[in-house]
């Protein structure tokens, strides 16, 4: 495609990008508006009915703009949205990857009311992501505006599962990543600057299971062997695999064990949550894992789990679409950032594929899957000609 090299080229007719920004300046508000209409559509993971409610209204609101709608179904999360347009060439798509589902359990718009102050969005999942979807709306929207159709095939895809692993969706997302020339993923960008994310460290969940011997705690004390003790040990034991230099970390997030204080427990868990910077990390760290071995020799030890989504490494195509980015930014007079984080997301699969991705594109803002969640206003038009310009030179 030449429209890298046009790119290169002053800002002139031929790279209408500085002259664009003002179409997205024009429509901010109405960008604002739909993103607290999808805010107000609670969509957790964990509730299918829910989720299927919002992933309606985007299917809808996708088709106006005269694309496909593919409805995939899924039994326990809602129903995965994929909508794709025709280009006026046949080259290979772009791929718009986003999620719609949201950490906050239904009803939580009650405490946490969307409400805009001082310039900026609150609201559950404002951020994280349904800036980002709203991005991609208004980006083909431009598109087909200024060109009367899409200059190229696009496919948007929206997942209901993302939060918690994408278990339902990744088949879906790997296969249409395949198919595509790019992946640009709306997740929320890095810090106050919105930096692109072009690096993202790989994510696992492990439980690991005690199952110890119970004995009433005043009549038998001394027969019973403690799950809870044991695994107490243990969590100090795999608290010892952090290597935050080598960005391997693990987190024992979450304990349950026992029933009643009067009797010795005889099962407890720990769910552990593991990061790891390179691929070549996740065997060493699930070797140790498995390694564990009782302090107790009355309790037993299982393990299960695994990590998830492999990192998201900064490939020669990563690489390539953030320089892609840069240029285009520049053209506005935009120095944009790039950042490696520690969250995974749906772009580790992709990149994982080989497929050139970048990630970060969505809102910029602060206080993901927290209760200050926001967006900050005025920086949705020049992400959103960011991403219009990435669809069409890619
Ligand atoms: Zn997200």
């Amino acid at each position: 495609m030449p429209a890298v090299k046009k790119l290169r080229s002053k800002s002139t007719p031929d790279n209408p990008w500085r002259e664009r920004l003002p179409y997205f300046e024009g429509k901010q508000d109405a960008l604002a508006q739909t993103i607290r209409e999808w805010v107000a559509v609670e969509s957790p993971s964990d509730h299918k009915a829910a989720a299927d409610r919002m992933g309606g209204v985007l299917a809808q609101q996708f088709e106006q703009l005269g694309g496909r709608v593919r409805i995939h179904p899924a039994d326990e999360f809602g129903n995965h949205v994929q909508i794709d347009f025709a280009g006026r060439d046949d080259a290979r798509p772009v791929l718009l990857l986003g999620h719609f589902d949201t950490v906050y359990p239904l009803g939580t718009l009650a405490a946490m009311p969307c409400r805009v102050n001082d310039g900026r969005m609150y609201g559950p999942g404002v951020l994280d992501m349904k800036s980002g979807v709203a991005l991609m709306w208004y980006a083909i929207e431009a598109l087909r505006a200024w060109h009367g159709d899409l200059p190229r095939p696009v496919t948007v895809f929206l997942v209901s599962d993302e939060e918690v692993g994408s278990s339902s969706s990744r088949n879906i997302t790997e296969a249409l990543a395949r198919k595509s020339a790019g992946v640009l993923v709306l997740e929320p960008a890095a810090g106050a600057r919105g930096a692109v994310k072009t690096a993202r460290k790989g994510v696992g969940d492990y439980t690991l299971t005690v199952t110890g011997v119970a004995a009433h705690a005043g009549l038998d004390p001394g027969k019973g062997h403690s799950a809870i003790l044991e695994i107490a040990r243990q969590i100090a034991a795999i608290s010892k695999l952090n290597d935050l230099r080598q960005g391997v970390s693990v987190n024992p997030g979450v304990i349950r064990g026992g029933t009643r204080t009067n009797v010795v427990a005889a099962e407890a868990t720990v769910e552990i949550d593991v990061r790891i910077q390179k691929a070549s990390q996740a065997a060493g760290l699930d070797r140790k894992l498995h390694a564990l071995r009782p302090f107790d020799k009355r309790c037993q030890l299982s393990l299960e789990g695994g990590v998830n989504r492999m990192p998201m490494e900064r490939t020669a195509g990563v690489a390539a679409l953030y320089k892609l980015a840069k240029t285009i930014a520049l053209r506005i007079d935009w120095k944009i950032e790039e950042a490696a984080v520690g969250g995974g997301s749906d772009g580790n699969f992709t990149a994982n594929l080989g497929i050139p991705t970048l990630d970060g594109l969505g809102g910029v803002g602060q206080g993901a899957h927290a209760a200050h969640e926001h967006i900050v206003i005025s920086e949705l038009p020049r992400r959103a000609l960011l991403l219009a310009a990435m669809m069409e030179s890619i």
